[in-house]
């Protein structure tokens, strides 16, 4: 963030202290509803598109404690540009792509019981679709409950630059999806800026434990 222009420099570094707060004050959110525990989960947004400067979320740090000093400032290849000693979360080169991908302004990531047990259900299918619901109008772009979203399922690995390859190729395919699932793994879902990529999370994570429990009382009522 170096250079000799105060007023660009204070600007981006104002922008990045309210940024900062906003992703932790979600990511305590999130860790509250059982979203990311465990040091699960992880959130990044856009400070400045050109050069490409986000902030991150550290890399195995509670949610739950997260704080907006922690949160870190990271360039287009996820190496930290602030002033911290602290290694940004393993997913940053997703959340990068998916950045790219998608002009997003914010990317969310959680580890839900319910995301994580229909990813496992859903995954020889590659995806799965929710439909019929209220709740989908909360999508942006949505505007009727008899809208059709399809949430791909990607198999997961440990190999963050092919899974970021493999997540390009399906943002391309899959060019109305709002949320990905990674198998057994978690959600990730994106917006414009940090309210809406929490919007679209909530709303995800509700329509997966809607559909979820749904299931699980039918089954129990054919017993
Ligand atoms: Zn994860």
């Amino acid at each position: 963030m170096g250079g000799g222009f105060g007023g660009i420099f204070l600007s981006m570094s104002d922008r990045f202290i309210q940024i900062a707060a906003s992703i932790a004050s979600i990511a305590r959110g999130f860790q509250v509803r059982g979203w990311a525990l465990g040091t699960s989960g992880n959130l990044s947004a856009v400070v400045e598109r050109e050069p490409l400067t986000l902030a991150m979320s550290p890399s195995g740090v509670d949610k739950g404690d997260l704080t907006a000093e922690q949160i870190l400032m990271i360039d287009e290849h996820a190496a930290v540009i602030s002033d911290h000693h602290a290694k940004p979360s393993d997913e940053s080169p997703l959340h990068i792509r998916i950045i790219k991908e998608r002009g997003a302004g914010a990317v969310l990531h959680t580890h839900s019981i319910w995301n994580t047990v229909l990813s496992d259900i859903h995954a020889a299918d590659g995806g799965l679709s929710i439909e019929g619901y209220e709740m989908l109008k909360g999508l942006e772009g949505v505007s009727t409950h008899e809208h059709c979203e399809w949430l791909p399922i990607l198999e997961n690995s440990q190999d963050m630059l092919a899974l970021a390859d493999r997540i390009g190729d399906t943002l391309r395919k899959h060019k109305d999806a709002h949320a990905l699932l990674l198998h057994r793994h978690g959600l990730y879902s994106w917006g414009r800026d940090l309210a809406q990529a929490k919007r679209h999370v909530e709303i995800v994570e509700f329509l997966l434990e809607a559909l979820g429990r749904t299931r699980l009382i039918s089954q129990q009522r054919k017993v």
